[in-house]
C-alpha cells in the first residue's frame, strides 16, 4: 500500500484509506468534476508514522516530495517556481472529527513567491494578504501559537508596511517557538503533514473518539490540494450551497456566495452575502454549471448534498461536498421526493430520516431564530418530546381550561392527571424517564421536561427559583421536551403535520417492517390516536392508569386503604363496572386488535393521598375519621414502594383484586363479541418473580374465569402471560413459559432491578455517569445492550427451549426508543409496544432495522 495517492490515482480505494474527505474529492474527479488537483498522503501514511516512532521516516519523506513533483506536473505551476505552486492542507479522518487539527491555507508561500505572485497577479494587497494568513495559520496550528497573538502585532502595525507586518509576524513565530519561520515549500509541507497527524493524539481529539466510540487505531489521511482564490479579483468568490432547500425540502438550490472572499469571510459573517438566486443574474454562466453539477452530485451520492465552491478569475472549482443536515420535515419531503424522482429507491429513502429527529416532524420544534437572545433557566431531562410554551403554574387546581400553561411540580401524582392534561407541557423536579411524569405525559403526547433538580418550588407554591432567578407564577416560560432546556419568556414555535409525504413515507416503512408495533392505550382515547398513527394492537393497558381520569382514582383509593375484606369488596365492585365500561369502549375502537391487559400494579407511593385535603376528601367518602385514614396510610408506607407491596405480590395478598379484573375483562370481551364486536385478549401478570407465584395467581384467575364462562354460558379465547420485568424471572424463564402464552418484557423494572438504580432517582447521578464517560446513555432511555440485554437474551432463550412459539414483546419505556427497537428487532421479538404518539417513530426504526437486518 502506497503512503501518498494522487486524486486520479485513488478511485476504489477505500474511505477507510483515503478519509472521508480525500475518498470525497477522489470520486468527484472521477465523475469529471472541476475539482483542484491534489494527493493524499493516507491513514497507513499516519499509521508508518506513529509506527516509526512519530516521526516521518526517510522513505515516507520521499513518497511526499515525489507526490508534490507530480501535482507541479499535473498543475503546471511549481513551488517557488515563476507560475507558483501553493496549497491547501487538511485533516481528513475516514469519520469526521472535530477535535483534530484543520486546515492550513496559502502553503508554498515565502518572500520569493510573494514576489513572482505579485508580478503575476499585479496586485500587492491580495497576496500579502493571504501571505500573512498563511503565517497566522501555519503557526496556529503547526506550533500552537494563538491566533489573538497575531492580531495584536497586526493593531500595532496599522501604519506600517506589507513587507514590515511580515517581518513583524515571523518576529513573533520566532520569539513563540525558537524557531526562525521555514521559508522552502517542501519544509513546510512536512512540517504541515507531520503536525496532522500528530493531532490525532491530541487530547481533544482523543475525547471526542471515546465518546463517539471511535476506534483509535485508524489515524487519519491529509490532503493537499491545489489552491484557488476567491479573492483574487473581480471575477471570483466563493460559496456554499444546498441541492435542495433544506428548512422545507423543496427541490430548489438553496445558498449563499461572497465575491471577491475566501471561504474564511462567509463563515466570519463580516459581510452580507448574495442568496445563490442572485447568481443567476450575476454570474450565469456559473450559476448554470453550478445547478447541473449540484444535480449530478446528488444523484450520484443519492442523497441532497451541501457544497463549497470556489470561482476564481471567473472559473468554478468545486471544494467539497457532503450530505447535507437537513431539519426533520425536510428530510422526510426530501426522502419522498428522491424516491418519486427515481434517484434513490424506499429503502434508502427510510434509512435516510433519522429517528432520533422524527419526533420534531409530530411535536413541533422552537424557531431557532427566536432563541437567541431568550434567557436559559436551566435543564431537566428530555422527559416527554415536543415543546411547550405558557404560563407557570404550579397546582393543578388553579389551570384554568383554555389556558396555556405550564405546570411546574416537585413531582406529579394521579391527582394532577387533569392538570396535566389541560396544561400545555409539564416539568418536574424529580423523576427520570420512566418515572410517573414521563410516562403519563408521553401517553398524552405532550411535552415534559423532568428531573430538573435546579428548580425550588417555595412552600407558599407561589413561585420558585431556578439558578438564581424567581420565576412568580404567572410568567411565561419555554421547554423543550428533546432536550429538557428551560428558558423565560416565550419561544416562537414551529408545530409539526402529519403532511402528504410523511403518510405515505410511513405506509413504505410498513411495507419493510417485520415487528409487530402496539400501543400502550390505557384509554379509549389513546386507542384512537394509536390507530391513527398504525398501532396494531394494545401491548400494554396499565389498568391502574384507567383510573387516573375523573374522580375514579378515588374508588382505586378505596380500594388500597381497605383494612378489611368487606371493604374491599365494597371498593371492588364499583371498579368491576368502571373497568368494564372502559374495557368494552377500547375493544370496540380496537376492532378484533389484540388488547393485553396488565393487571394492576400500583405502587403505593403513587396513589395513596398525600394532601390533608385529599386524606379529608377519602375520609369523607368512606365515612371515617380523617385520623384513621392517617393511621392506615402509615401502615401501608413503605420504606421501598418500588420493591414493595405491587404488582402480583398485591393479587398474592388479596386474591380478590386480579380475580376481578380477569372478570371484568372476560365479560366485557363476552359482552362486546355479543354485540357483533371481536376481540383477543391478552391477560398480564405483572411483577412475576417465580414460578409457585405464578400458578398461585392463575389458578385463581383461571377459577373465576370459568366461573364467568358458566355464568354467561359461553366462553371466548384468551391468553394468560406475564411481564418479564424482574431479574429474578429472566433466570427462570423456562419455567415460566410452561405456564405462561407469552412474554412481554417490562424493561423500566427490568433495568432498575438490574442495574439497582432507582427509576426515580436515577436522575441525581446518572448525568455524572454521563458526563464522567462512565455510562454512554440513560439506561432507562435506551436499553442496556450488555447487562439488561444479557437477561433478555437468557429469558428469551429459556423460554423458547420449553416454547418454540411463544410470543415475545416488550411494553417498557425502550419500546418506543430507535436505538432500543433495532436490538429487538435483531433479537427476533414479535412486537414492541409504545405510547401511542411514539407509533410512527417505532415503524419508522423497525422498517430500518429490518432493511439493514436484510442488508447485513
Ligand atoms: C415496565 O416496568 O417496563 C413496565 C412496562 O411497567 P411499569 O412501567 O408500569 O412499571
Ligand atoms: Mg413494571
Amino acid at each position: 500500500m502506497k503512503n501518498i495517492y494522487l486524486f486520479n490515482e485513488g478511485y476504489g480505494l477505500e474511505k477507510m484509506i483515503l478519509g472521508g474527505k480525500g475518498a470525497n474529492l477522489v470520486e468527484m474527479k472521477k465523475i469529471g468534476l472541476p475539482i483542484p488537483n491534489g494527493l493524499i498522503a493516507t491513514t497507513t501514511a499516519c499509521k508508518n508514522y506513529f509506527k516509526n516512532g512519530n516521526a516521518l521516516s526517510e522513505s515516507m519523506v520521499e513518497d511526499i516530495k515525489e507526490g508534490v513533483k507530480k501535482l507541479e506536473i499535473e498543475t503546471g505551476k511549481r513551488f517557488e517556481g515563476e507560475n507558483p505552486l501553493l496549497v491547501s492542507v487538511r485533516s481528513g479522518a475516514p469519520v469526521s472529527m472535530p477535535g483534530m487539527m484543520d486546515t492550513i491555507l496559502n502553503l508554498g508561500l515565502n518572500d520569493k513567491t510573494v514576489e513572482k505572485l505579485i508580478e503575476k497577479t499585479k496586485n500587492e494587497k491580495f497576496v500579502y494578504e493571504i501571505y500573512l494568513r498563511f503565517i497566522e495559520m501555519f503557526a496556529e496550528i503547526v506550533k500552537g501559537v494563538s491566533r489573538e497573538k497575531f492580531a495584536k502585532v497586526k493593531e500595532y502595525s496599522k501604519e506600517k508596511s506589507y513587507q514590515e507586518i511580515v517581518e513583524a509576524f515571523k518576529g513573533l513565530y520566532w520569539i513563540e517557538t525558537g524557531e526562525f519561520f521555514p521559508e522552502n515549500p517542501e519544509e513546510q509541507i512536512l512540517m504541515a503533514v507531520e503536525s496532522i497527524f500528530k493531532s490525532w493524539n491530541n487530547e481533544r481529539a482523543k475525547i471526542y473518539r471515546q465518546l463517539n466510540n471511535i476506534d483509535e487505531s485508524m489515524g487519519t489521511a491529509v490532503v493537499i490540494q491545489e489552491m484557488v482564490f476567491g479573492n483574487f479579483n473581480e471575477l471570483s468568490g466563493t460559496g456554499v450551497a444546498f441541492t435542495r432547500n433544506p428548512s422545507t425540502g423543496e427541490n430548489e438550490l438553496f445558498g449563499e456566495y461572497l465575491l471577491e472572499a475566501q471561504g474564511e469571510d462567509i463563515v466570519a459573517g463580516i459581510r452580507t452575502p448574495y442568496s445563490i438566486e442572485t447568481m443567476k443574474n450575476q454570474l450565469p454562466n456559473i450559476y448554470e454549471e453550478f445547478s447541473n453539477i449540484a444535480k449530478s452530485l446528488e444523484k450520484h451520492y443519492g442523497d441532497m448534498q451541501d457544497i463549497e465552491f470556489t470561482i476564481e478569475d471567473g472559473k468554478l472549482f468545486i471544494l467539497q461536498t457532503r450530505n447535507g443536515k437537513r431539519s426533520p420535515n425536510a428530510s422526510v419531503k426530501i426522502a419522498v421526493d428522491m424516491v418519486k424522482e427515481e434517484i434513490i429507491s424506499k429503502e434508502k429513502a427510510i434509512l435516510m430520516v433519522d429517528t432520533e429527529l422524527l419526533p420534531q416532524v409530530f411535536n413541533g420544534t422552537f424557531e431557532d431564530s427566536d432563541i437567541a437572545g431568550k434567557k436559559f433557566l436551566g435543564k431537566g431531562l428530555p422527559g416527554s418530546a415536543g415543546v411547550a410554551v405558557g404560563k407557570v403554574v404550579l397546582s393543578t387546581d388553579r389551570i384554568k381550561e383554555g389556558e396555556s400553561v405550564i405546570l411546574v411540580r416537585v413531582e406529579t401524582s394521579p391527582e394532577d392527571i387533569k392538570g396535566m392534561s389541560l396544561a400545555k407541557g409539564i416539568v418536574t423536579v424529580k423523576g427520570g424517564a420512566t418515572s410517573h411524569g414521563a410516562v403519563v405525559a408521553r401517553g398524552m403526547g405532550k411535552c415534559c421536561v423532568t428531573g430538573c433538580e435546579d428548580i425550588k418550588i417555595d412552600p407558599s407554591e407561589e413561585f420558585f427559583t431556578i439558578n438564581g432567578e424567581k420565576i412568580q407564577e404567572g410568567d411565561i416560560i419555554s421547554i423543550n421536551g428533546y432536550n429538557g432546556d428551560i428558558y423565560k419568556g416565550a419561544i416562537k414555535l414551529k408545530m409539526g403535520e402529519l403532511g402528504e409525504e410523511l403518510k405515505e413515507f410511513l405506509e413504505w416503512c410498513k411495507e419493510f417492517k417485520t415487528l409487530e408495533i402496539r400501543m400502550n392505550a390505557d384509554t379509549p382515547t389513546d386507542v384512537i390516536v394509536g390507530k391513527k398513527f398504525g398501532a396494531e394492537g394494545i401491548g400494554l393497558c396499565r389498568t391502574e392508569h384507567m383510573f387516573f381520569e375523573d374522580e375514579k382514582i378515588w374508588s382505586v383509593r378505596e380500594m388500597i386503604i381497605a383494612s378489611t375484606k368487606e371493604d374491599r369488596d365494597k371498593a371492588l365492585e364499583k371498579l368491576l363496572e368502571l373497568q368494564k365500561i372502559d374495557f368494552k369502549k377500547m375493544l370496540h375502537k380496537l376492532d378484533g386488535l389484540p388488547m393485553n391487559v396488565r393487571l394492576l400494579d400500583p405502587p403505593f407511593h403513587e396513589f395513596l393521598p398525600k394532601t390533608d385535603r385529599d386524606i379529608q376528601k377519602l375520609a369523607t367518602l368512606l365515612d371515617k375519621a380523617p385520623r384513621d385514614i392517617e393511621n392506615r396510610i402509615k401502615e401501608l408506607k413503605e420504606e421501598n414502594p418500588m420493591l414493595g407491596h405491587r404488582g402480583c405480590r398485591l393479587a398474592i395478598t388479596f386474591p380478590e383484586i386480579y380475580e376481578m379484573q380477569a372478570r371484568a375483562i372476560i365479560e366485557s370481551a363476552i359482552e362486546c363479541k355479543g354485540e357483533g364486536g371481536s376481540c383477543e385478549i391478552e391477560i398480564m401478570i405483572p411483577f412475576i418473580g417465580g414460578i409457585s407465584e405464578f400458578k398461585y395467581i392463575k389458578e385463581s384467575i383461571l377459577k373465576e374465569i370459568e366461573k364467568v364462562f358458566e355464568e354467561k354460558k359461553e366462553s371466548i379465547d384468551y391468553k394468560l402471560g406475564t411481564m418479564m420485568e424482574l431479574p429474578r424471572a429472566c433466570l427462570i424463564a423456562n419455567e415460566i413459559a410452561e405456564e405462561s402464552a407469552f412474554f412481554s418484557f417490562g424493561t423500566n423494572d427490568l433495568t432498575q432491578t438490574t442495574y439497582g438504580i432507582s427509576r426515580d432517582d436515577s436522575i441525581k447521578f446518572i448525568d455524572h455517569y454521563k458526563a464522567k464517560n462512565i455510562m454512554k446513555r440513560d439506561p432507562f432511555q435506551s436499553i442496556d445492550t450488555r447487562g439488561v440485554g444479557k437477561l433478555i437474551v437468557l429469558a428469551k432463550e429459556l423460554g423458547q427451549s420449553v416454547k418454540p412459539n411463544i410470543k415475545i414483546g416488550v411494553c417498557g419505556e425502550h419500546g418506543g426508543d430507535p436505538k432500543s427497537i433495532e436490538y429487538f428487532n435483531e433479537l427476533g421479538f414479535n412486537y414492541v409496544s409504545c405510547s401511542p404518539f411514539r407509533v410512527p417513530i417505532a415503524i419508522v426504526a423497525s422498517a430500518q432495522s429490518a432493511i439493514l437486518k436484510r442488508m447485513s
